[in-house]
């Protein structure tokens, strides 16, 4: 996706989409993946209307927060560690209202009622130029060169090598 044909409405989108699915599972008592996927499906159908964005959009915006969303309680689970881990990087450079979202869908207690099955399977994520990211610092595969996100945001292509595939990187990878 060239940086011409990005809808700018798609990053406000995604973060109130994770805002939306953060109070979906807030009031859910059944946290399995099954049912996060169908929270992740409403929040972002309901920003589809609010914004008018297209079909194709919108299903980009679903498999996004999907990703995001399994890279963040896969790795709480797997590691024990918190959010600033994650993240690595000080959680108080995140606006307010993101961090709070974060803090509460990265919360340990709830994690632990996550019913983790296998598409939850951490560290297989690969995000493409071009697309829409949570906060963190990614790391290019060509030349592992950092980026750090301290807000949602398009990923732009490496501005090192101009690669376009970047991996989360957390601190348990060091
Ligand atoms: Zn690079």
């Amino acid at each position: 996706m060239s940086k011409e044909t990005r809808n700018p409405q798609v990053v406000p989108s995604y973060s109130s989409a994770f805002q939306r699915l953060e109070q979906a599972l807030v009031a859910a008592e059944d946290r399995s993946w099954q049912q996060i996927q169908e929270e992740i499906d409403q929040a972002v159908k309901f920003e589809q209307d609010a914004a008018r964005l297209t079909k194709e959009e919108a299903s980009l915006l679903a498999e996004w927060l999907r990703r995001d969303i399994s890279e963040l309680l896969g790795y709480m689970q797997e590691s024990g560690h918190g959010l600033r881990d994650w993240l690595r990087f000080d959680l108080d450079l995140l606006e307010a209202r993101l961090r709070e979202s974060l803090l509460s869908i990265a919360d340990p207690t709830r994690v632990e009622q996550v019913r983790l099955d296998k598409q939850l399977a951490h560290g297989e994520g690969v995000y493409v130029q071009g697309e829409v990211a949570l906060p963190g610092v990614l790391r290019c595969t060509q030349c592992d060169k950092m980026i750090c996100l301290v807000e949602t945001a398009y990923l732009d292509a490496c501005h090192h090598c101009g690669g376009d595939f970047f991996q989360r990187v957390t601190r348990r990878a060091q």
